[in-house]
């Protein structure tokens, strides 16, 4: 399949507003795909992923090389490239005209396929150490001077990973559904248990229903994790559930274990493998755990007996040099609290069977531990568990449904969560703005962004300035400072790439932004680089969370 065609598809859908009709048109196009790895390449692309999330890879190119190709292609100064993204307002559409005003004699020399594309992506992304920027622009360079301005469009548009279609993985979800005659739910256990749509929507393609239905939990394959509601009391849980399973939530960060065939991996609550970063935890298992098995559990890092805040174990994961000595400063313990492969997938069985299994495949030590459960439905003794959390450094605690499978990527009721501050909000950071006098070597304040529900457009709710240490807006700045598409005096525009988690007073109505919504004295809690973009809040929860203060005033 041509690039062209693709392009010319995006082009197509891009004004489509209505979801329904979006996905009918991705539906019939990727019925038509013939070839498997067309279909595999398109159904990412159209989300503007290159990579399926868990995979190793990434491309590896950040907005600064992606300039310095525009540069070569055009021959202009990126502040003049800069000029045109202000006046265009994307980068997509500014590679476009780029390559328009390109001269004649370089068009229209390759006819660029997707596989062709995928093998460029593929190399580049193979790219390390010295002489490696220089080749990745060489390539580059080279894709942009055999692409059509239509092409380079959408070429840069992926490279940023964001299409601007208005296409989540909800519309892609539904349209593989309906082109290959399957039921959306098993589409989206499908993609739950695997994390890669392509995959699913080759498997949908060639066996149908009885594919789908296949596809089984496997180790070293991450899966995604089951997540929690919030819930408003003891009661409410009491009331859904009868017997209550009552865990402390510690405040760390999720992990899923792989651990077997004498290999040993831990995932990120976002799927990246982080084993390298937790050398302590990872011996600790092989010596502690029997293989063949997939452990849910949280992370957290613990000093003179006391959990230390969050952003320490998320500074572990990130961690690529020196782990050794960031271990000593930040001792790690892994408390597991599921297990959901035991020599085959075990997710439907319930979590007091779960439970036991758990039980018989740890031996626990000082590092690593099961978390500890009561199952109850007297009220007072959760409340008395609650309150030894919270005494412990801990957020709270979770209420699980002792009947309940595990469900991968779904938050759903079979866990609630109830914490004993006021609810944050997790938002995608979209710009800032450079502080001023002695802070003007730093950004200072920062634009928030929340999700539409279904296209996963970005809408803006506000800014947020309080709440910063010094030393959080200097590793802000210099994280931001890789991201920046554009200058606007002192305002900048980032890629969205990282989430901040945010408090406030109060969410007011406000016809201001565009979610419709604005936050009174929002103040910074922490960075969340364990959720992905796609994880931030939907808009549908800043509804409901405005609607919820009515109720308690
Ligand atoms: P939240 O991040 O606020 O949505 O809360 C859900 C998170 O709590 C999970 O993703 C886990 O990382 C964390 N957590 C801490 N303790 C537990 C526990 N005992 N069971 C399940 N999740 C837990």
């Amino acid at each position: 399949m041509l690039f062209k065609e693709f392009a010319e598809f995006c082009e197509g859908i891009e004004k489509i507003s209505s979801t329904l009709e979006l996905t009918a048109r991705i539906s019939e196009f990727i019925k038509k795909i013939e070839d498997d790895e067309d279909l595999y390449n398109v159904v990412l692309f159209i989300m503007g992923k290159i990579y399926p999330p868990w995979e190793e890879k990434e491309l590896g190119v950040g907005i600064g090389l992606l300039y310095e190709v525009l540069e070569n292609i055009s021959g202009l100064k990126k502040e003049k490239i800069e000029d045109m993204v202000r006046e265009l307002g994307d980068l997509g559409l500014v590679s476009e005209k780029l390559i328009s005003g390109r001269s004649m004699l370089t068009l229209e020399v390759e006819e660029l396929s997707i596989r062709r594309v995928r093998e460029i992506f593929d190399e580049i992304s193979s790219l390390t150490g010295e002489g490696s920027r220089k080749r990745k622009i060489l390539l580059l360079t080279g894709l942009y001077g055999v692409a059509s301005p239509l092409e380079a469009k959408y070429l840069t548009r992926l490279i940023m990973n964001e299409m601007r279609l208005g296409v989540g993985e909800g519309i892609v979800r539904d349209a593989i559904a309906r082109a290959f005659g399957v039921g959306e739910d098993l589409v989206e256990r499908a993609y739950m248990v695997t994390n890669d749509l392509g995959k699913v929507a080759v498997i949908a393609k060639k066996s149908g229903k009885e594919g789908l239905e296949k596809i089984k939990i496997e180790l070293h394959t991450p899966v995604r994790m089951m997540l929690a509601q919030v819930a408003e009391s003891f009661e409410e849980a009491i009331a859904d559930m009868g017997k209550v399973a009552v865990e402390w939530k510690f405040d760390g960060s999720r992990v899923q274990v792989h651990y077997g065939n004498g290999e040993l991996r831990i995932y990120s609550r976002r799927l990246e493998n982080v084993t390298k970063a937790l050398p302590e935890i990872a011996d600790e298992i092989r010596k502690t755990v029997k293989e063949g098995v997939i452990l849910d559990g949280e992370v957290i890092a613990v000093k003179d007996g006391k959990p230390m805040p969050f952003q320490h174990v998320l500074r572990r994961f990130r961690r690529k040099h020196g782990v050794s000595k960031m271990a000593e400063k930040i001792p790690l313990q892994f408390y597991a609290f599921d297990i959901l492969f035991m020599n085959g997938g075990v997710i439907d069985k319930p979590l007091v069977e779960r439970r036991k299994m758990l039980q018989s495949v740890i031996s626990e030590s000082e590092r690593i531990r099961i978390a500890k459960q009561v199952i109850t439905s007297d009220r007072e003794e959760m409340e008395r568990i609650f309150n030894e959390a919270i005494n412990a450094g801990h957020e709270g605690v979770m209420l699980k449904n002792p009947n309940s499978p595990y469900v991968p990527g779904k938050r759903g009721k079979h866990w609630l969560k109830l914490k004993s501050v006021m609810e944050t909000l997790d938002l995608v950071v979209v710009g800032g703005e450079w502080g001023e006098g002695k802070r003007s070597h730093l950004i200072s304040s920062y634009e928030l962004a929340c999700l539409d529900d279904l296209t996963g457009n970005l809408l803006k709710i506000g800014k947020v300035a309080t709440g910063f240490t010094d030393e959080d807006l200097e590793e802000l700045t210099e994280m931001f400072r890789q991201i920046i598409i554009l200058h606007e005096g002192k305002r900048v525009e980032f890629q969205p790439k990282y989430i901040f988690e945010v408090a406030y007073q109060e969410i007011q109505k406000s016809p201001k932004y565009e979610s419709g919504y604005a936050l009174r004295f929002p103040r910074f809690i922490r960075l969340r680089d364990d959720k992905d973009v796609s994880e931030a809040d939907r808009l549908s929860r800043v509804e409901d969370l405005y609607q919820k203060q009515f109720k308690k005033t």
